[in-house]
């Protein structure tokens, strides 16, 4: 079987020092908080470009938290893309805002931007970004829109580690940033883990109190917040696996680039294009369009290749959201997730395997 996803193959690969890192934080019983926390957040800072790095329990909350650090006025509208994870638009209605779901750009699958221009109302306050598949977002455009209507922005990076926009890496772009480190993302741990990212002093210190209980130090609460921790088992576990980020992505490029070559002009496949500001393409995921989406899914398992979609029902068209109605606003988003399918990409791969992806895939459409 050519797997998705291996996470074994990767531990097996780095095995003595994670399990050095883990017998080390056990024999110190340094389970929360720490030098281990510590160290990884002033690195990760420092790797994706940004002077603040709060770590938190999950991408989830870190989106929460984010939204919550802005402080935004009660019935204030978030527009966030239709083509995501259910996580980007749970973070607004949990914080009691209004989800504006934005339609996705036919090319790449980000935001796109005619749209979102025309999703701004009186009552717009913020635009979430999401680094879909790990191809950066349009966050000129964006940014340029927010400062225009006075909104902030947040860019959800949990599929876009070390992913760049115009040489500089994602995350501290807009306003504020937040990372998913769930163990398939590019960069994840052994569990759950998330962080947030800013160059904004002032928004990294709110979400240190807000994912801490609202403390200043032990027991001396200003505000009430929550708990929302980064573990110092994961935190030493994602300082090692920092080391090796940037030659997965650089085998992540190189097998994207193998799919681009050898799969244009094949049937009706449509592949994702790379926008001119994209100077570092995480390839989270390598997405291609078939209106047989299905029956190359099943033609690709019965020759033992996994395939994955993300996503099967786009965030509009979820019971979750029927009462918001807006299907019908999304029209790419809404009419596209019967029809995408996610290739393997990741450094597990073998050259063969990826060669017999290519011939299998080629062989479907000359059948
Ligand atoms: C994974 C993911 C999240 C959520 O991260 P968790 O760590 O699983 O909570 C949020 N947004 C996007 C786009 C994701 O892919």
């Amino acid at each position: 079987m050519i797997k998705f996803l291996d996470l074994k193959h990767q531990y097996l690969s780095i095995k003595p020092e994670i399990d050095q890192v883990i017998s080390d934080i056990i024999n110190e019983s340094a389970f929360i908080g720490g030098k281990f926390v510590k160290k990884f957040e002033e690195d990760f800072a420092k790797y994706q470009d940004a002077k603040f790095c709060v770590s938190v329990a999950n991408g989830t909350d870190a989106l929460e938290i984010a939204i919550e650090s802005l402080n935004l006025p009660k019935g204030s509208e978030i527009i966030v893309p239709a083509n995501s994870f259910i996580a980007t638009s749970e973070a607004v209605t949990r914080n009691n805002l209004k989800v504006i779901f934005c339609d996705c750009n036919p090319d790449n699958y980000s935001i796109l931007i005619s749209d979102l221009k025309n999703k701004i109302t009186s009552k717009t306050k913020a635009i979430i970004a999401v680094h879909l598949y790990g191809h950066p977002a349009d966050m000129t455009s964006i940014n340029q829109i927010a400062k225009e209507n006075n909104l902030r922005v947040i860019e959800d990076s949990a599929q876009a580690h070390s992913a760049e926009h115009n040489g500089k890496r994602v995350g501290a772009i807009g306003d504020i940033g937040t990372f998913s480190f769930y163990p398939g993302k590019n960069l994840g741990a052994y569990g759950d883990g998330g962080a947030i990212t800013t160059n904004n002093k002032e928004l990294a210190e709110k979400c240190r109190m807000i994912a801490n209980h609202g403390r200043i130090e032990k027991y001396n609460h200003v505000l009430e917040g929550r708990n929302s921790r980064l573990d110092a088992l994961q935190a030493g576990i994602l300082n090692v696996k920092l080391k090796y980020l940037d030659a997965w992505v650089t085998k992540r490029n190189l097998i994207a680039s193998y799919y681009l070559d050898n799969l244009s002009n094949l049937g009706d496949i449509v592949l994702a294009g790379v926008a001119p500001f994209v100077t570092l393409h995480a390839y989270h995921l390598f997405v291609i369009r078939t209106n047989q989406r299905d029956q190359l899914k099943n033609f690709l398992q019965e020759n033992n290749i996994e395939t994955g979609i993300h996503y099967p029902i786009a965030l509009p068209k979820l019971k979750a959201y029927a009462y918001l109605n807006q299907s019908q606003t999304c029209i790419n988003a809404c009419s596209f997730d019967d029809r995408l399918l996610s290739l393997p990409i990741g450094e597990h791969l073998t050259e063969d395997e990826i060669e017999t992806i290519v011939k299998k895939v080629k062989l479907y459409f000359k059948r």
